[in-house]
């Protein structure tokens, strides 16, 4: 009894009891927590369950029911000879819908972090559980919230788990003064549905957030991870997703443009087509100097009446499939592939005035390469030479009309 005493008057009493576990776990260069209560033990598995969540569907594009018919081993890594990871396989059922009933197996291609969140979702399941997803923190479940055997939970309980998650980040941003909680909208916390996740990452890949270059190659890093060549992605339509989301953006665009009377004119081989398609969009898009915002209404729109004009950073495409120098590929058909863009060459090119400042930079930048002095080698310095020539010829070629 004294030695306790002694030792309560030298450490003091805790108020809990608390794993004998060393934090690891960073935020700002220190441990998210001090230290890990026992009693807290099932809410943050059930909180890192539904961030796994999150992670995946917002990384993946899969659907709700697409996520919680995930089972363990889902993963597969393709590694080259090396033992570089080149590849992350996961394996489930596609819904075509919330209201398809069965699914058909499928793979999506996903990256990294999702493999990550399925490798940490493994290590909280019990191996005589069939689904990830499979509810985690023990004691804190009572038996009516339990899906049947064999049957996942429905997305109503996601939307629960999502409130929690949300309601857990804001309370602990309050608790540490922390400014990065998740926002309210109209005053009110935010009720996230499992939906929001994948248009919102259509959203991103459609459109490249402007001006972040970082997010904008992460996000065609992503889209060209999920699209190329694997089934998954089209087999829960999330490919049509965000084939959707990019016309709708081009369609916003475009109508902006063709209703807009003070418009620069465009310059370039293809203007002439240009103008006349945009003249046509306008008829479809424009009343009575409105232009129409309505999403739903702009797809419709775009779906019969597309003018087939791409905007890019060098060239604005009005697209041709008989005239294009790009080699689209198959899966896109259709559809220019700006990436391979010859814009000095295609009779498919229109410059925009950014387009021709575009090219005007990077006339600027081959001068700053070549006044290198002798540094070049003569044939890098040849070919640098013969590309400022081309693009100085290209511009005066196709410089806008005087006013
Ligand atoms: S080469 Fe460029 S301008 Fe020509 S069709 Fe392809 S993307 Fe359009």
């Amino acid at each position: 009894m004294r030695l306790i005493k002694e030792a309560v008057a030298e450490l003091g009493v805790a108020e809990d009891s608390y794993l004998d576990h060393r934090v690891r776990g960073l935020l700002d260069d220190r441990p998210w927590l001090a230290a890990i209560s026992y009693d807290d033990v099932p809410r943050h598995l059930a909180l890192l369950q539904t961030a796994c969540w999150v992670v995946i569907a917002y990384l993946s594009g899969m659907r709700d029911s697409e996520i919680k018919h995930l089972k363990p081993g889902c993963v597969t890594t393709r590694q080259a000879p090396d033992g570089n990871v080149y590849r992350h396989e996961l394996t489930s059922l596609a819904f075509k819908g919330e209201a398809d009933p069965r699914g058909v197996t499928a793979t999506w291609i996903v990256t990294a972090p999702v493999a990550r969140a399925v490798a940490l979702l493994e290590r909280l399941q019990t191996d005589t559980q069939a689904f990830l997803f499979a509810p985690v923190g023990g004691r804190s479940l009572t038996a009516s919230r339990l899906p049947a055997p064999g049957r996942v939970a429905a997305s109503s309980t996601t939307v629960t788990k999502l409130g929690k998650l949300t309601a857990w980040i804001n309370d602990y941003c309050a608790t540490n003064h922390r400014t990065d909680r998740i926002p309210d909208v109209n005053g009110r916390a935010p009720h996230l549905t499992t939906r929001q996740f994948r248009r919102t990452l259509a959203w991103f890949i459609a459109r490249h957030p402007a001006g972040a270059i970082a997010g904008a190659l992460q996000f065609r890093h992503q889209r060209i991870q999920m699209f190329e060549g694997y089934a998954g992605t089209s087999d829960s339509g999330f490919r049509a997703e965000v084939e959707a989301e990019e016309a709708l953006t081009r369609g916003q665009l475009l109508a902006d443009a063709a209703a807009d009377p003070d418009r620069p004119h465009l310059t370039g081989p293809a203007s002439a087509e240009a103008e006349q398609r945009l003249a046509a969009f306008a008829r479809h898009t424009v009343f009575q100097g409105q232009v129409v915002t309505d999403e739903a209404r702009l797809l419709r729109i775009m779906k019969r009446h597309d003018p087939a004009i791409y905007p890019g950073s060098f060239v604005t495409c009005v697209y041709n499939p008989d005239r294009a120098l790009c080699r689209p590929p198959a899966s896109t058909a259709g559809q220019p592939e700006l990436a391979e863009c010859r814009p000095l060459a295609c009779r498919n090119t229109a410059l925009t005035p950014e387009n021709r400042d575009a090219h005007a930079r990077h006339v600027a930048d081959l001068d700053v390469a070549l006044g290198q002095g002798d540094g070049l080698a003569p044939y890098i310095r040849h070919r640098l030479q013969q590309q400022r020539q081309d693009s100085h010829d290209f511009l005066t070629r196709h410089a806008p009309e005087p006013t």
